[in-house]
Formats: structure tokens, C-alpha cells, sequence
């Protein structure tokens, strides 16, 4: 990171003193308009305008990367910044994942998620970027389908323990056909279209 760029001009804070509590500061405020914060950093930064000129501000404070002027209080890096950032560290943690495919070996119907958003396929990640005008990264992770399905034997045992209810006189062994329960489940999951896809912790590699 480059050097931390200041705010030309720093707001006055002065500290908010409770007076059940001798020298307890609860809040800070600014000295030039009174907004209250809740830290003595944040009242400094305080960006209060007074009209739209933005010099008339209680501060000028930039961002922390490049300079630009960022109006907000809050905000310690403008937009710019705030993305390359993000796109940094999801970087980073696709650069340390286990597992990496290549993008051939990844099939073509199947999400792909970036930066906590999901995308249909590579080819969908890869025009989406394209039309926002950004670089396409050198990995995304990889997500891995989940249909639909119910677990006979995690119903049986809920439905026995509801029966039962507390009492341990009886088995599982007591119930009849489990297994016909069980093979109708197979069959209904082995029907069941609605998929689900999740990240898993694999990152594609894209460069390949
Ligand atoms: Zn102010
Ligand atoms: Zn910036």
C-alpha cells in the first residue's frame, strides 16, 4: 500500500464528557458544526457540508490510496480503490485454494462464484466482465451442485423419536418395511430437478 495520504484540513474534536461518570468520554463531536461521533477519528473526519462547495466542508479528507476526494465519513478509500481492493483479496484467497481445475475440465453448464456472486458459467463470468469493462481474473471458485433430496433413514429416526417420546421400550427394529421407506425415497430423490449450486472450495483456473 502506498503512503497513508491525510486530510489536508482535520475537524477540532473535542471529546463528550458524561457527567455520572467524572471524565467518561461517551462520544466525540466537531467543533465547526457539532456533529456528534461516536470516536474522536470519526469527528475528525467529520465531512459535514455546509451548501454543496466541497471545500466548505468541516474537512477535505482523501482516500487512503490514491488521494482521490472522498466525502464520506465512513469511507476510508473511493470506489476505485474500494474495488481493486476486494478484487485483491479475493485474489489472494483464490491464489491459497487446495484444490484448482482447469478451466477445460470444468463443465460448461455449471456456476462459477466471484467476489460472493454467482455466475452461471465461466463463459457468463467472462462476458459479464467483459461488458463491466474489468480484467478477467486468473480464478474463480468453482461451485458444486446439490440436488434436492430427502434422507429416509434422518425421517425415521425423527418420526421414532417423536413416537417414543422418551421412552426406550422398543428398537428401530421394531418398524416394519423401512426399507420399501427407504427405496421409495431413492426413487422420489432420483426424480427431484431443483439443483442448488455451492461454492466448495475449489478455484478454476481460467488462464489455462
Ligand atoms: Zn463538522
Ligand atoms: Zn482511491
Amino acid at each position: 500500500m502506498t503512503d497513508i495520504v491525510q486530510p489536508s484540513r482535520r475537524a477540532v474534536a473535542e471529546p463528550l464528557v458524561k457527567a455520572a461518570k467524572p471524565d467518561e468520554v461517551v462520544a466525540w463531536f466537531c467543533t465547526n458544526c457539532g456533529t456528534v461521533y461516536k470516536t474522536k477519528e470519526e469527528a475528525e473526519r467529520c465531512t459535514v457540508k455546509r451548501g454543496d462547495i466541497p471545500s466548505e466542508c468541516c474537512t477535505e479528507w482523501s482516500c487512503e490510496e490514491c488521494g482521490a476526494p472522498s466525502f464520506s465519513v465512513y469511507q476510508r478509500y473511493c470506489h476505485g480503490c474500494m474495488n481493486t481492493r476486494r478484487a485483491k483479496r479475493e485474489q489472494e484467497s483464490l491464489a491459497k485454494a487446495e484444490k484448482v481445475i482447469e478451466a477445460k475440465d470444468y463443465p460448461e453448464d455449471q456456476g462459477v462464484v466471484y467476489d460472493g456472486k454467482f455466475y452461471c458459467s465461466i463463459e457468463g463470468f467472462v462476458e459479464h466482465c467483459e461488458d463491466e469493462g474489468i480484467e478477467v481474473p486468473a480464478r474463480v471458485w468453482a461451485t458444486t451442485p446439490s440436488k434436492f433430496a430427502l434422507n429416509a433413514d434422518e425421517i425415521l429416526d425423527y418420526a421414532w423419536e417423536c413416537f417414543l417420546d422418551g421412552c426406550d421400550e422398543l428398537d428401530m427394529s421394531n418398524i416394519e418395511v423401512a426399507d420399501e421407506f427407504r427405496a421409495a425415497v431413492k426413487s422420489f430423490n432420483e426424480q427431484q430437478k431443483a439443483t442448488m449450486y455451492w461454492e466448495c472450495g475449489t478455484a478454476v483456473d481460467l488462464t489455462t
